[in-house]
C-alpha cells in the first residue's frame, strides 16, 4: 500500500516523501479514505501511530480539491488538541504536508501574548488547530467566528476530558454549523467518551489500529523498585547502565521536575524541566534542546507528556509512576514510535506499589524487574510483601552503588 494507492494527490505525496514516509501507517491506511468519502471517523489509536497526517493529509486533499471551500469567508477547519505542545506539533505537521499547497493554517494556545495569533486570523486562514481555552477566549472577544467550519477535529479527546476541557469543548460545539464533518480521536474509550462520540457524530466509521488502552508492542518496559530517595543515584546508574545519552524522564510534579533538574545539573547530567510553570517561551526552548540533543534529559509533568513528540527517542524512564494507569500509556507511548523501538524503564518506591498494580492490571501483564544497586536508604521493595519491612542498609563500600553494581534480572 502507498499514499498513491489512497488517491492521495502529488504534491501532499512528495511532500510526505520528503518527511521519509514511504508507506501509510495502519490508522492511515484505515482512516484516510472515509474521511475522504466525508463520512465522520470516531478513531481509536494510541500515541505514535501517525494518527495526525490521518486527518491532516485528507483535509489539505479536501482543500486543494475543492476551491470553492477556499473561496468561502471564515475558518473551514478546526482541529482541537489538548496541549500547547501537541497543538504546534499539528501546526508544524500540516506545514510539512501541505508545503506544495497554498493553504493557510495558524495555532491558537493560551500562555502567550494573542496578539500574532490575532493578527495571523486577520490576514485570513483556512485552517486553525486550537487548545480550547484560548479559542473560547477569542470567540468571545468575537475575533474567531466558527459558522464557516466545514471539518471539525477533536485531537486526543480522552486527555481533554482528563484535563477538564469538556465545558469548553460543548461550548465550542454549539458555535459549529450543524452541517458539518466531525473527527474524533482518542486513545482510550471510556463510556464517558464513548457518549460524547455519540452526540458528536452522524453516523461514524470506527477505525481502531490498538486495543484499547495498549502501549505500543515495540516499547520494552521494565521496572527497578526504589525507594523515593534514592532514586537520583538510581537515575544516574540506569543512565550509565544502560548507555542512555537522550531520555524523557517523567516526574508527578512541577516542583519534583525543578528539583530533580537541579540535581542533574549539579551532578554534570544536562537537562531541563518542562511543565505548565514554565513560560511558553521556556518551554519551547527545553523542547528545542532536547530535540537538537544539546541536553541529554527532559524532565517532564504529565502535561507535557501528551505533546511531545521527538524523532527516535530511545527512551522514557519514569522517575514517578502516574496516579493513573492510562497516563503511563500516554508516557511510553512517546517512544517506540511508528514501529521503532523503544525502551521505558520506570521506578516504583513503596508508596506507589497500588499505582504500579493499577498499570500492570491495565497493561494485562508482568514486566520485567530489574535489579540495581542497593542503596543507603532504600529497603529491597516487593510489590507482593508491601507490610514487610527488611532493616535499612547502611551505606558501605559494599553497598555503595558506584562501587557495586547487581544488574541481575529477576523475572
Ligand atoms: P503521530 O501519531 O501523528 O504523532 O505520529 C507519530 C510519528 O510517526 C511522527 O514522528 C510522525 O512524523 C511519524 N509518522 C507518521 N506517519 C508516518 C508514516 N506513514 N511513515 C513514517 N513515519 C510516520
Amino acid at each position: 500500500m502507498t499514499f498513491e494507492n489512497l488517491n492521495i494527490i502529488e504534491p501532499i505525496c512528495l511532500a510526505l516523501k520528503d518527511k521519509g514516509y514511504t508507506v501509510p501507517s495502519p490508522i492511515q491506511e484505515k482512516s484516510i479514505p472515509f474521511i475522504l468519502e466525508g463520512k465522520d471517523v470516531f478513531g481509536c489509536a494510541q500515541t505514535g501511530t501517525g494518527k495526525t497526517a490521518s486527518f491532516a493529509v485528507p483535509i489539505l486533499q479536501m482543500f486543494h480539491a475543492n476551491q470553492l471551500i477556499k473561496k468561502t469567508f471564515g475558518i473551514k477547519a478546526l482541529v482541537l488538541a489538548p496541549t500547547r505542545e501537541l497543538a504546534i506539533q499539528i501546526g508544524e505537521s500540516f506545514s510539512d504536508y501541505g508545503k506544495n499547497l497554498n493553504i493557510k493554517h495558524t495555532v491558537i494556545f493560551g500562555g502567550v501574548s494573542q496578539f500574532h495569533q490575532v493578527k495571523a486570523l486577520d490576514r485570513g486562514v483556512d485552517i486553525v488547530i486550537a487548545t480550547p481555552g484560548r479559542l473560547i477566549d477569542l470567540m468571545n472577544q468575537g475575533i474567531i467566528k466558527l459558522h464557516a467550519v466545514n471539518f471539525f477535529v477533536l485531537d486526543e479527546v480522552d486527555r481533554m476530558l482528563d484535563m477538564g476541557f469538556i465545558r469548553d469543548i460543548q461550548r465550542i460545539i454549539t458555535k459549529l454549523p450543524f452541517k458539518r464533518q466531525t473527527i474524533f480521536f482518542s486513545a482510550t474509550v471510556p463510556p464517558e467518551i464513548k457518549k460524547l462520540a455519540d452526540s458528536l457524530l452522524n453516523n461514524p466509521v470506527s477505525v481502531q489500529v490498538a486495543a484499547i488502552s495498549a502501549p505500543a508492542e515495540t516499547v520494552k518496559q521494565s521496572v527497578y523498585y526504589v525507594e523515593k530517595q534514592d532514586k537520583k543515584d538510581m537515575l544516574k546508574f540506569v543512565l550509565e547502565k544502560e548507555n542512555i545519552n537522550h531520555a524523557l524522564v517523567f516526574t508527578r510534579t512541577k516542583h519534583g521536575a525543578d528539583k530533580l533538574v537541579k540535581d542533574l545539573v549539579k551532578a554534570g547530567i544536562t537537562a531541563e524541566a518542562i511543565h505548565g510553570n514554565k513560560s511558553q517561551n521556556a518551554r519551547q526552548r527545553a523542547l528545542e534542546c532536547f530535540k537538537n540533543r544539546t541536553i541529554r534529559l527532559l524532565v517532564a509533568t504529565d502535561i507535557a507528556s501528551r505533546g511531545i513528540d521527538v524523532d527516535k527517542l530511545t527512551h522514557v524512564i519514569n522517575y514517578e509512576l502516574p496516579e493513573v494507569a492510562e497516563t503511563y500509556i500516554h508516557r511510553i507511548g512517546r517512544t517506540g514510535r511508528a514501529g521503532a523501538g523503544g525502551m521505558a524503564i520506570s521506578f516504583c518506591a513503596s508508596d506507589e506499589k497500588a499505582y504500579f498494580k493499577d498499570i500492570l492490571k491495565l497493561l494485562g501483564k508482568n514486566m520485567d524487574v530489574m535489579e540495581g544497586p542497593v542503596f543507603g536508604n532504600s529497603r529491597k521493595l516487593d510489590l507482593d510483601s508491601s507490610s514487610r519491612r527488611t532493616p535499612r542498609v547502611p551505606r558501605t563500600s559494599n553497598n555503595n552503588p558506584k562501587k557495586r553494581f547487581s544488574t541481575r534480572k529477576r523475572t
